[in-house]
């Protein structure tokens, strides 16, 4: 491809993005394709001759867009949030224009002090103490993963380096509630400890970790000899956004010389807001945290970031010394491909950094503001509506709800039955999107608020959509 032909088709694709942007309201939330519907749309064997790119615009029209769950949509009420600003989509622009893989300082030293600013301007604004040090990895999963990592080689004094988990010794145990996220077992199980040394520590009346139980499960390992390794709390667990009192669990990692790790993926973000900053308390005791920029913040997907209290122990986890990748400036720079798993990585600072630019801290937090306070008064009215019920506090922007009709109180299984059937309805009517989830047995609607354009109508509609559909199901019996 020619310059010229670059420029032609990349305004084209600009304003492609914008009117997709500007007409996302009118779009089904989520894709009503089948499966397997896309891919009959392509040809089984790649292209022979090239020159087909300008008919793509056409193609990615017709034949991409009815695949396509549109994530910031208005009426997007699923998962959490991911929120792709115009800025960070500028910013993607930039970093595959430029194309840089900034694995070393000194393959871009922009890549690498670009990301220690904008890092250190997260820092502070999430309310963070200089202690903290940062690096951006793709996601909460493999922070978590490095966490884990991190956890194993202290309490083995880097055991990787000689027999590693093969050295025998006394098992090593992580402990996090119930209610975690999947990413934690999965980097237990991936970090070798072995899915028998998982302890899922019960959660009390509004969903977050048991301290009492915590320190009961510490002491019986250590009983029977086993080490406690880590531990990994949840602020904003992503059932029901519950929040793990960190002080306590705190005291008992100091206690048993384990690890802490806090997953704050999501709700990390809200630290930007001083009055929510209530919700950590004891951040400070931590080893590392991961919160995702990707999530509700704006920074669009992948953007997380992984704060440590201790970069060297990090670096002597995850650093290999290979010649090919040695330079001369080595012993004065951050080289982060160091700092994670992968060897290779984009160029993400410059999302942040136009994000910023962009709204400013203040508009971040005023929207994070306007989405909590949206949260609330959808609370407020499932709270008033005789027939709802609501599962759990709403510390930030998700609200638990079930409909409950009389005639079947008490009956768990048709409960659950009866809330999954009005989310498949509301998901498929393409006017909102949000997820079905369970709270032990209990069945519940989870309406997660934050997509960048959701306003009060939005809410106001759904809310609408919700008691209609409910009627609806409830009518048919
Ligand atoms: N931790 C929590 C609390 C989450 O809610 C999620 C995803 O929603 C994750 C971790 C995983 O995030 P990622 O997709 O960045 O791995």
């Amino acid at each position: 491809m020619d310059a010229e032909t670059f420029r032609r088709l990349g305004h084209q694709l600009v304003d492609w993005v914008a009117d997709y942007r500007e007409g996302l309201g009118a779009r089904p939330v989520m894709s009503r394709v089948r499966p397997g519907e896309i891919r009959a749309r392509f040809a089984s064997t790649p292209p022979e001759p090239g020159g087909g790119l300008p008919a793509a615009l056409a193609r990615l029209e017709a034949d991409v867009m009815p695949g396509i769950t549109h994530w910031n949509h208005p009426a997007f009420f699923a998962y959490f949030p991911s929120n792709t600003s115009y800025a960070s989509v500028l910013a993607d622009l930039v970093s595959s224009g430029l194309g840089v893989q900034g694995m070393s300082w000194q393959t871009s030293p922009a890549a690498t002090e670009l990301e220690e600013v904008v890092l250190d301007w997260l820092r502070q604004l999430l309310g963070l103490s200089p202690a903290w040090t940062g690096v951006v990895q793709d996601t909460a999963s493999s922070a978590t993963l490095c966490a884990l990592l991190c956890a194993r080689e202290r309490t083995t004094d880097h055991a990787q380096r000689r027999g590693g988990l093969q050295e025998g010794g006394a098992p090593l145990v992580v402990y996090t509630s119930a209610q975690a996220h999947s990413s934690v077992e999965k980097a237990v199980r991936l970090a070798g400890f072995g899915i028998e040394h998982l302890r899922s520590i019960d959660t009390d009346a509004v969903h977050a970790m048991r301290p009492d139980a915590l320190a009961g499960a510490l002491r019986a390992d250590v009983a029977a000899g086993r080490r406690p390794c880590a531990i990994v709390a949840t602020v904003g667990t992503t059932n029901t956004t519950a929040v793990d009192p960190l002080e306590p669990i705190a005291a008992l990692a100091g206690e048993h010389g384990a690890w802490l790790h806090v997953d704050a993926a999501l709700a990390g973000s809200a630290m930007i807001l001083p009055e929510c900053r209530v919700h950590w308390a004891g951040i400070e005791h931590a080893d590392s945290l991961v919160t995702n920029p990707h999530k509700w913040l704006g920074v669009g997907f992948d953007f997380s970031a992984y704060y440590v209290r201790d970069p060297a122990l990090l670096v002597r986890v995850m650093s290999t010394d290979p010649v090919y990748l040695r330079t001369a400036q080595d012993d004065a720079v951050k080289n982060y491909r160091d700092w994670h798993i992968p060897l290779g990585r984009r160029f993400r600072a410059l999302k942040l950094w136009f994000l910023l630019l962009d709204e400013g801290a203040e508009g971040l937090r005023a929207r994070l503001r306007r989405d909590l306070a949206l949260a609330g008064t959808l609370a407020g009215w499932a709270d008033g509506a005789p027939g709802w019920e609501r599962l759990a506090p709403v510390p930030f922007q998700t609200v638990c709800l079930r409909h409950v009709p009389p005639r079947l109180a008490g009956d768990e299984p048709a409960l659950a039955r009866h809330n999954r059937e009005i989310a498949r309805r509301v998901n498929e009517s393409g006017e909102a999107y949000l997820t079905p989830s369970t709270l032990g047995e209990r069945g519940m609607l989870r309406v997660s608020v934050g997509a960048e354009r959701t306003g009060p109508a939005d809410v106001e509609r759904l809310w609408a959509l919700l008691r209609r559909t409910a009627a609806e199901v409830e009518a048919e019996g």
